[in-house]
């Protein structure tokens, strides 16, 4: 197991106050981190420093942060949490679809911040390995039999709900967004949301004790779903 003396982040961020208030708080934890406040220098530091985690502001003065997140993952898995004060759900959307793995809006709390912080590396840590069983709170999938459980009780789920459940626990922490899931699952022909949302109301009945206060698949209004291990 990792400590937080090991992690190092790059903070990208070109507003001198909250880039302080952020490398403050990841020093006061033990983090280990490197800063810039420019998109062309965040992504040479990247290439040199291999961070576990970026931070990044979309509002940069060189270029959009959106095209950072573009270029590290044309080369790089490593999770990128996007931290903006752009509230749009476009924009959110848009920075999700390219591959990042996460969304804070300003002001935030840098609790919350290091808490999806802790998440992203959690996640980057431990892939699926699809010959085992998944275990979590009451919720239990043996993948090698394809088999899913509630509270030790085995459950039946549909094909795609399988595979909506498999796509979550994959990629669990991180927020994915409705297109996004629905190219996954059926493909680039499907586009209807309103299948989707279906699709996961039967799933939630079956696995979640209370839909109205999921316990592991959470809303993101308006963005999509993440499964949550918390
Ligand atoms: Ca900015």
């Amino acid at each position: 197991m990792e400590t937080e003396n090991d992690i190092s982040v790059l903070v990208v961020e070109d507003d001198q106050y909250i880039s302080n208030f952020i490398c403050m708080s990841l020093k006061q934890k033990g983090y280990q981190f490197i800063k810039t406040t420019t998109a062309m220098e965040a992504m040479s530091l990247f290439y040199a420093n291999n961070p576990d985690v970026v931070i990044l502001d979309l509002g940069l003065p060189d270029m959009d942060g959106i095209e950072v997140i573009e270029q590290i993952r044309k080369k790089s898995d490593r999770p990128i949490i996007v931290v903006s004060a752009r509230q749009e759900e476009s924009e959110k959307i848009k920075a999700l679809d390219l591959g990042a793995d996460d969304y804070v809006v300003k002001p935030f709390h840098m609790g919350e911040l290091l808490a999806r912080i802790r998440v992203a590396v959690r996640k980057s840590e431990r892939g699926l390995d699809t010959n085992q069983q998944f275990i979590c709170d009451y919720l239990t999938i043996d993948f090698s039999k394809r088999l899913v459980f509630i509270e030790g009780k085995e459950i039946h789920v549909t094909p795609i709900e399988y595979k909506l459940l498999k796509l979550f626990i994959a990629n669990r922490g991180k927020v994915l967004t409705h297109n996004y899931i629905q190219h996954q699952i059926w493909g680039y022909g499907e586009e209807d949301p309103n299948s989707l949302r279906v699709f996961m109301a039967t799933l939630r009945r079956k696995i979640e004790k209370d839909t109205t206060n999921p316990r592991f698949i959470i809303t993101e209004v308006g963005v999509g779903y993440r499964f949550s291990e918390e």
